[in-house]
C-alpha cells in the first residue's frame, strides 16, 4: 500500500504566531489523522514553534528547501541536521519556484535529494512542464530529464521512501488546476519511468502527489484517480478549513 499525503507548502508566509494560530486550528480537525499523512512546511523561522504545537498530534512538520552541504561558509542556508533537530520529517526539493527563481538544477536537486535520505529526511521531490513545454508537445520529455536527473542514483531502497510531486507549472497558484484525467496520465507517465530503472514493484511503492491550484473544490476528482496518492498545496494550506477539508477528501 502507498503512503497517502496531503502536504501544505507555506511559502514564505505566516510569522510564528500565524503560523502556531494556523497549526492550532489544523490539529482541531485533523490532529489525530495519520492517514493519509498530514504535513504541513512552514518558513525555517516558524519550524520549532510550530513543530512544539504539534507535539501531541500526528500532523508532521517538513522544510521548503535545504543545503545539500553537512555546514559551512552557505550564507542564508539551512542543512539537513537542522531541519531534522527543528522537528521535520520531509523536506520539500525543486520546487518549480526554487528551480525558476534559484537557478536550481536537477543535478542540484539529486544532490539535496542524496544529502536528505542520508539525514534520515523524506525528500518530496517536485517536478513539472511549463505551459509552453506542454503545448509544444516537450512535456514527455521535460519530465523524463527531471526525473533522471533529479532521481539520479537513488537505491531502490531510497527510491521507495522518495516522493515525487508532479506540479505542472502552468497550475501552480494560477487557479488553472490540470483535469483529474490530465494529473492521472503524468503520474502514471512517472510511474513508467521509475518502473524502467526500479522494476515495478518499487514503481508501485512510491507515493506520486499532484501540486497545481488543489482546493477542497476540486480534491475529490483528482483524489479519485488510482495514481494520485495526496497533494502538495500552496494557496489553500494557508487556510485551516480548506486544508482540512483536502485532509478529510483523501480519509
Ligand atoms: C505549490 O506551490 O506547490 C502549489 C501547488 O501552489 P498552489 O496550490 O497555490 O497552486
Amino acid at each position: 500500500m502507498r503512503r497517502k499525503i496531503i502536504a501544505g507548502n507555506w511559502k514564505m508566509n505566516k510569522t510564528v504566531v500565524d503560523g502556531q494560530a494556523l497549526v492550532g486550528e489544523i490539529k482541531k480537525e485533523v490532529g489525530k489523522v495519520n492517514d493519509p499523512v498530514v504535513l504541513v512546511c512552514p518558513p525555517f523561522t516558524a519550524l520549532t514553534e510550530v513543530a512544539m504545537a504539534l507535539k501531541d498530534s500526528e500532523i508532521q512538520i517538513g522544510g521548503q528547501h535545504m543545503h545539500e552541504a553537512d555546514s559551512g561558509a552557505y550564507t542564508g542556508e539551512i542543512s539537513a541536521e537542522m531541519l531534522l533537530t527543528s522537528g521535520c520529517t520531509y523536506v520539500i526539493l525543486g520546487h518549480s519556484e526554487r528551480r525558476a527563481l534559484f537557478s536550481e538544477t536537477d543535478k542540484l536537486v539529486n544532490a539535496k535529494a542524496q544529502k536528505a535520505l542520508a539525514a534520515g529526511l523524506i525528500p518530496i521531490v517536485c517536478v513539472g512542464e511549463t505551459l509552453e513545454q506542454r503545448e509544444s508537445g516537450a512535456m514527455e520529455k521535460v519530465i523524463e530529464e527531471q526525473i533522471s536527473g533529479s532521481l539520479d542514483s537513488l537505491s531502490e531502497s531510497d527510491m521507495k521512501k522518495t516522493v515525487i510531486a508532479y506540479e505542472p507549472v502552468w497550475a501552480i497558484g494560477t487557479g488553472k488546476v490540470a483535469t483529474p484525467e490530465q494529473a492521472e496520465e503524468v503520474h502514471v507517465y512517472i510511474r513508467r519511468l521509475l518502473a524502467k530503472t526500479y522494476g515495478d514493484e518499487t514503481a508501485n511503492e512510491v507515493t506520486i502527489l499532484y501540486g497545481g491550484s488543489v482546493k477542497a473544490s476540486n480534491a475529490d476528482g483528482l483524489f479519485e484517480k488510482e495514481n494520485i496518492d495526496g497533494a502538495l498545496i500552496g494557496g489553500a494550506s494557508l487556510k485551516a478549513d480548506e486544508f482540512t477539508a483536502i485532509v478529510k477528501a483523501m480519509m
